[in-house]
C-alpha cells in the first residue's frame, strides 16, 4: 500500500503466488536443512567491471541478495576484476552505484578478486609442488590446436612433465616480468583427453604486460577466470556460487581446483539460466558497440537495457525487482516479454506517480465569452483515485493550449473530442463548446474558438447534460515551455540478439524529440528522477538535463499496457 504521507515511497506487492518458482532457492533450503556450512547461508555477486549493469545482471543481483536474505545470510559484492585491459574505476564506481540504486546493500562486503592476487598465487605454487599444474612453453596457437574439441581428444604439450622445481622457477620468473606475453602459461595438469574440454588442462595464468587499475603495475601475471572464481568464493567464506549456465561445463574445475587445495567446506556452483528479453540485446559486447558506433548517447543513454538508463528513462528499481522475482529461475533457457516489465513498471507508476497535464502537440484554443485579463485557478486531484497525493491549482484564463489530436474539423460521429459545434470538458476545468476555427493557408488548424459555461465550473453541467469527452489543457498565460523525449524500444524486432547484424534493426523512432511541450506550471523545477504521469500521454520522468528555465522530461512509458491486455485474453500462458 502506498503510505499516505509520501507520495513517492515505493509500493511493493510481493504476494507469494506472484513470484516464479525458484529452483535454487530450493537447493539452498534443502542444504540449509541439512546443516551444510553450519547451516549459514554467503551469495555474491561478482561483476566485471568492464560495463555497465543491465536488466539481465538485475537478475542475478535479485537472486544472489534475496537468497542471502531469505536464509538469514549475507551477499558479497565482489569485483571479478582480473582483465586488465578491459576494466576501469569507472565501471567499478557505476556498478556499486546501480546496485545500491536497485535497493541491495553489501554493508562492508565489498571485495576484489585482485585483491587475492597473492593468495592465488600462492595457492598455485601448492599444485605446481603437488604436480598438479606446469608452466607451458608452446605458443598460444599451439596450445589451441592441441586442445582437441568435442570430436578428438588433445595432445599433451612437450612441456607438460618438466619437474617441480623447473615450474616454479619458470612461474617465478613469469611473476618477475622476465617473459613476454605469449611466451609461457601455467595450466592446471588434469587430463588432455578429457570428455569435457574445459578440464583438458585448463589455464590458470597468462603474462600481459599491462597496468591494473587497482593494483598498477605490481603484477604481470593475471589468473584466469576459472582459477580464480572458486578460490574466491572460498577466501570470502561463500556457501553458494550462483551463475549463469554457460559454466556448467566449468563446475568440475571449480570443484577440482578446490579439492586439490584441499578447502573444506567448499562453496557449490549452482547454475540458472541467463535472463533474456524480447527487442533487447543483452551482452555487454553489444552494449559497448552501441555506445561506442554512437547508436545511443552513452551507458546512460534512457533506451539502454542497462540499469543507469533505467534509472534515467524513471523506470522504478520496486518494478524491476518486482519483475525479476516474477520470472522466477530456472534451468530453461527462454526469452521474456518485455511487455511484462513494462506492465510492471506501469504498475507501479499507476500507483505512485502523480498527475499533472502538458499538451506535446499544442494547438491554441480561444475561449470568447472569457475576459481578456481575467484568470481563475481550479484545484485538480494529484491522483484519480487516492486522496493521500493532494491537490494542486491549475491556473486558468482565456487562451489555453490543447493536443492537436483532441480536435477535428470534420470527425466522424463516435469522436468524443473537441470539433465544431461539440462541446467538450476540459479537465477538472468547465465545459467549452467549439464554435469557430481559424485555419492556414494549408487548411490546418491554427486557432479553435469556443465559448465556455460558466455554471459549468469544476467540471460538470447544473443542467446534468452529458458530455462524453474531457480531454487535457495548459492555461496559455501560465504555460511552461519544456522538452519532452519520448522513448520507444531501441530495436524493431524481436530478437535483435539473433542478428547477425543488430545495429541494422534500431528502430528509427526509438527517440523522438519534442521541443516545445507546453506544460502546467508545477512540471517546472522539479528534480531530476522526479515523475509524473502527464494525463492521457504517459509516464514521465525529469532528465538530468533539465534546468530550472528549460525542463526537460523523458516519456518512461506510455500508457498502453500491452501485457495487462495479453493477460485478460489469456494469452500470457
Ligand atoms: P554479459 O554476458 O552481458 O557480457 P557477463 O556475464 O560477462 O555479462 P559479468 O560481469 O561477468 O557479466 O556478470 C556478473 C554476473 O551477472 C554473473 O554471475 C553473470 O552470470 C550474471 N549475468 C550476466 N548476464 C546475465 C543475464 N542476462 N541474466 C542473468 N544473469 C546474468
Ligand atoms: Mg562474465
Amino acid at each position: 500500500m502506498t503510505d499516505p504521507t509520501r507520495p513517492d515511497a515505493p509500493t511493493e506487492t510481493p504476494s507469494p503466488e506472484e513470484e516464479g518458482p525458484n529452483f535454487v532457492a530450493d537447493l539452498v533450503a534443502a542444504d540449509v536443512a541439512a546443516g551444510k556450512h553450519g547451516g549459514k547461508v554467503v551469495t555474491r555477486f561478482p561483476p566485471e567491471p568492464n560495463g555497465y549493469l543491465h536488466i539481465g545482471h538485475a537478475k542475478a543481483i535479485v537472486l544472489d541478495f534475496e537468497i542471502a536474505k531469505r536464509f538469514g545470510g549475507r551477499c558479497n559484492l565482489r569485483f571479478d576484476d582480473t582483465n586488465p585491459e578491459a576494466e576501469s574505476v569507472e565501471f567499478v564506481e557505476a556498478i556499486r552505484r546501480d546496485v545500491r540504486w536497485l535497493g541491495y546493500d553489501w554493508g562492508e562486503h565489498e571485495y576484489f578478486a585482485s585483491d587475492y592476487f597473492e593468495r592465488l598465487y600462492e595457492w598455485a605454487k601448492v599444485l605446481i609442488r603437488k604436480g598438479l599444474a606446469y608452466v607451458d612453453s608452446q605458443t598460444p596457437e599451439q596450445i589451441r590446436l592441441n586442445r582437441g574439441d568435442y570430436h578428438r581428444p588433445g595432445t599433451n604439450s612437450p612441456f607438460r612433465d618438466r619437474s617441480v622445481e623447473e615450474n616454479l622457477a619458470l612461474f617465478e620468473k613469469m611473476r618477475a616480468g622476465e617473459m613476454a606475453e605469449g611466451e609461457a602459461v601455467l595450466r592446471a595438469k588434469i587430463d588432455m583427453a578429457h570428455p569435457n574440454v574445459v578440464m583438458r588442462d585448463p589455464l590458470m595464468y597468462r603474462i600481459r604486460h599491462v597496468p591494473h587499475h587497482r593494483t598498477g603495475n605490481r603484477w604481470c601475471i593475471y589468473p584466469m577466470y576459472d582459477w580464480a572464481h572458486g578460490q574466491s568464493d572460498a577466501i570470502e567464506g561463500v556457501t553458494h556460487s550462483l551463475c549463469t549456465l554457460e559454466f556448467e561445463d566449468h563446475r568440475p574445475l571449480y570443484d577440482w581446483f578446490l579439492e586439490a587445495l584441499e578447502i573444506d567446506p567448499r562453496p557449490r556452483q549452482i547454475e540458472f539460466a541467463r535472463l533474456n528479453l524480447t527487442y533487447t540485446v543483452l551482452s555487454k559486447r553489444r552494449l559497448l558497440q552501441l555506445v561506442q558506433g554512437g547508436h545511443v548517447d552513452g551507458w546512460d543513454d534512457p533506451r539502454m537495457p542497462t540499469l543507469s538508463g533505467m534509472r534515467r528513462r524513471g523506470f522504478p528499481p520496486e518494478a524491476i525487482r518486482r519483475f525479476c522475482r516474477r520470472i522466477g529461475v530456472s534451468k530453461r533457457e527462454g526469452v521474456v516479454d518485455v511487455t511484462l516489465l513494462e506492465h510492471m513498471v506501469r504498475d507501479h507508476l499507476e500507483h505512485t506517480a502523480p498527475r499533472a497535464m502538458a499538451v506535446l502537440d499544442p494547438l491554441k484554443v480561444v475561449i470568447d465569452n472569457y475576459p481578456e485579463d481575467a484568470e481563475e485557478s481550479f484545484e485538480a486531484p494529484n491522483h484519480p483515485t487516492d486522496p493521500s497525493f493532494g491537490t494542486r491549482t491549475l491556473p486558468f484564463c482565456r487562451e489555453l493550449w490543447i493536443d492537436r489530436k483532441d480536435f477535428m474539423l470534420d470527425p466522424p460521429r463516435k469522436y468524443h473530442r473537441l470539433a465544431p459545434g461539440r462541446e467538450v470538458r476540459l479537465r477538472y476545468a468547465c465545459l467549452v463548446t467549439c464554435t469557430d476555427v481559424e485555419c492556414d493557408a494549408d487548411g490546418r488548424p491554427t486557432v479553435v474558438h469556443c465559448t465556455f459555461d460558466p455554471a459549468s465550473r469544476g467540471g460538470t453541467a447544473p443542467d446534468g447534460r452529458k458530455v462524453r469527452g474531457t480531454i487535457h489543457w495548459v492555461s496559455a498565460r501560465h504555460a511552461v515551455r519544456g522538452e519532452c523525449r519520448l522513448y520507444d524500444r531501441l530495436f524493431d524486432v524481436e530478437n535483435p540478439q539473433g542478428e547477425d547484424d543488430f545495429l541494422a534493426h534500431l528502430n528509427p523512432a526509438s527517440r523522438v524529440v519534442v521541443e516545445n511541450a507546453m506544460l502546467e506550471p508545477s512540471l517546472a523545477g522539479l528534480e531530476p528522477g522526479t515523475r509524473r504521469q502527464f494525463e492521457r500521454t504517459g509516464y514521465f520522468v525529469v532528465d538530468p538535463d533539465s534546468t530550472p528555465e528549460r525542463p526537460v522530461w523523458n516519456r518512461t512509458i506510455a500508457l498502453k499496457d500491452t501485457w495487462a491486455k495479453m493477460v485478460a485474453r489469456g494469452a500470457t500462458g
